[in-house]
């Protein structure tokens, strides 16, 4: 690796966490876990069936208490306390491995399923059980607690932060990710534009490879934890 790398952006998707147990959204026959993506993750789901999405987010936090990081993400929260330059993983996993590992320099761009979040006044709070429609936000004491899940149509979080990374960035990593959904997909080409390296771990190719200098192809279990090991030698 070469010696002026000193700041990275690592973007994350569902492969990284598929080897914990947990899995992905496309998946060979395009759902999450059963599900239609416009039945569980859009506003008008919610809408039309908040028992329905609210189950669905449920089950999927309460999965989590089965589930543990692997080497993949112990590779990145090492890189995290090793690395002296700027380093930021961009998460658009909902799950919590990435802190669970240790990993401090993180975002969750498409939120996170121990968060509710007050539809009403705005209010965030950590949820770790079941999240009935019922559920009074202690902020406004309205029952509009939601899934503090970005749906599609909805703005990620912390956009700017991520757009300052990429600009700096000299190196941008992308793990597990199928490249479908945007802003996310298009960050290998703000980091390209903006000089940096960059490299793509994922199983099989994604519909954004081509935007790579590099794909290196294979589990996320063993090409993330390579990767540390050559930045950190
Ligand atoms: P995706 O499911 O669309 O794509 C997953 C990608 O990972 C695919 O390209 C696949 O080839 C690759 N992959 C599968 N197993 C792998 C492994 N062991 N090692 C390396 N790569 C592997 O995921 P996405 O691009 O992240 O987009 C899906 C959206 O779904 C995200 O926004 C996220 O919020 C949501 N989601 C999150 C989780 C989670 O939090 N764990 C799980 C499913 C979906
Ligand atoms: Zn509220």
């Amino acid at each position: 690796m070469p010696d002026d790398i000193r700041n990275i952006v690592i973007l994350t998707g569902a492969g990284i966490s598929a080897e914990s147990g947990l899995a992905t959204f496309r998946g060979p026959d395009g759902l999450w876990e059963g599900h239609r993506v416009e039945d569980v993750c859009t506003p008008q789901a919610l809408e039309r069936d908040p028992v329905l999405v609210h189950r669905f987010y449920d089950e999927r936090r309460a999965k989590l208490a089965d589930v543990s990081p692997n080497p993949a993400h112990e590779a990145l929260a090492a890189l995290d306390a090793a690395w002296l330059g700027d380093l930021l993983i961009v998460t658009q996993n909902v799950d919590d491995l990435h802190e669970r590992a240790g990993a401090k320099r993180l975002i969750h761009m498409h939120g996170e399923l121990q968060s509710a979040l007050c539809a009403r006044c705005g209010r965030a709070v950590r949820w770790e059980a079941a999240l009935p429609p019922s559920a009074i936000c202690a902020g406004c004491g309205s029952a509009s607690l939601r899934p503090d899940i970005v749906f599609f149509g909805e703005m990620p979080y912390r956009m700017d932060e991520i757009d300052e990374a990429l600009a700096r960035a000299d190196l941008f990593v992308s793990v597990g990710t199928s490249g479908a959904v945007y802003p996310a997909a298009g960050y290998v080409q703000t980091a390209r534009h903006y000089g940096a390296r960059t490299i793509e771990l994922n199983l099989d190719p994604s519909a954004g490879s081509f935007y790579f200098e590099e794909t290196r192809l294979g589990p996320a279990s063993l090409l993330v934890p390579e990767l540390v090991q050559q930045l950190l030698s």
